[in-house]
């Protein structure tokens, strides 16, 4: 049986077609279950009874099973799903001024190693199916009050999306669709360490979804030190594909920069950032670190200095708040401990 939220609206109305059902019925089902919350079929009151038989025993409607919930003193919140091969997945839904905005994962593990990352440390299990990335969105959705509304989507959890790319861009299509759930595009953004090909592949996605690339370091040595998607692509490949991206989307692109201490935060780093992306147009985010057993935050003095020669430099920068601390904000972490606690296994971040 087919989870429902597998599939976009047209591919559900081709699935449709083929039980010899209308191809309409997509769209109701659509509404039905994005717009309504309806998950028990019996209850679509404009679906024909013979077609509410087929689709009973053709599709299921099953959701993830919700583990945990951990809420931070700033109200950021933590999802722990369980799936059904008993695989962990975290979403964390943050609070902004502008509203409610969700990140994703679209692995279980991560097979990218970058060092200073706890899912990198874990191996990728597998990709995630499109209903499991939909499935954050909706059931994330569903724990909103009256009056919250999420308005953004971040795909930048636990997994490299691009290393998902096809399932990946079926979830867009779905959270984008204005019979789905409806998020604007411009409010959609993936993040990715850096895969040139799916890059390059992404330049030609008719949809203008922002683009934010995992930096952290400016130069190839230190990139290839502590990330190794750099030994594959290293800054010049990168810079290339953003080059041609940019040329074809006309899109700002989005560098997040950890800032680790003692390791890619000292003036020498911001200088070699600036140099890089100096005439793009780009944005920085730079994200204070939050502590593993390897890594250490990098103190406030040095987050500010960095800070301050962007701003020199009029690069368009900001300095991430920082969300949940108090409830291991950082990826994996929430994912590692249930793991821990589960099976005694150890991973260690
Ligand atoms: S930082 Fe992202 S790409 Fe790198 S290992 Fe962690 S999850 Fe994977």
């Amino acid at each position: 049986m087919k989870n429902i939220f597998e599939f976009s609206r047209e591919k559900l109305e081709e699935d449709l077609l083929s039980k010899g059902i209308s191809k309409y019925r997509s769209q109701q089902i659509f509404d039905w279950i994005y717009k309504k919350n309806v998950l028990d079929v019996e209850k679509m009151q404009n679906i024909s009874k013979i077609d509410i038989e087929i689709i009973k025993n053709e599709y299921s409607f099953e959701k993830m099973k919700v583990v945990d919930v951990k809420e931070s003193s700033d109200r950021t919140k933590k999802f722990l799903f369980e799936l059904n091969d008993g695989n962990y997945i975290e979403t964390v839904l943050m609070n902004f001024s502008y509203g409610k905005s969700i990140c994703i994962s679209t692995q279980v593990g991560c097979d990218m190693g970058c060092s200073f990352c706890a899912s990198g440390k874990d191996k990728k299990v597998r990709d995630l199916t499109v209903a499991e990335m939909v499935l954050q969105v909706v059931q994330v959705k569903d724990s909103l009050v009256e009056g919250e509304n999420l308005t953004n989507i971040v795909i930048m959890g636990i997994g490299e999306p691009f290393d998902n790319y096809i399932n990946l861009i079926d979830f867009i299509k779905i959270v984008n669709d204005n019979k789905g759930i409806n998020i604007g595009a411009r409010h959609i953004t993936v993040s990715t360490c850096g895969l040139v090909p799916q890059i390059l592949e992404f330049a030609n996605l008719p949809l203008q979804v922002n683009l934010a690339i995992s930096l952290h370091f400016a130069n190839d040595e230190k990139r290839s030190k502590y990330m190794k998607i750099n030994k594959a692509y290293n800054l010049e490949k990168l810079f290339n594909a953003l080059e041609i991206y940019y040329n074809k989307t006309n899109r700002r692109i989005t560098f997040e920069y950890l800032l680790i201490k003692e390791v890619n935060d000292s003036l020498t780093d911001a200088k070699q950032l600036v140099s890089l992306i100096k005439g793009l147009n780009a944005y920085v985010n730079l994200i204070p670190y939050n502590d593993t057993q390897m890594f250490s935050r990098s103190p406030k003095e040095a987050q500010n200095r960095f800070y301050d020669y962007l701003m020199k430099n009029r690069i368009n920068v900001t300095l991430r708040r920082e969300q949940g601390l108090d409830i291991s904000a950082a990826c994996g972490q929430l994912r590692i401990k249930k793991m821990r606690d589960d099976y005694g296994k150890r991973v260690d971040n």
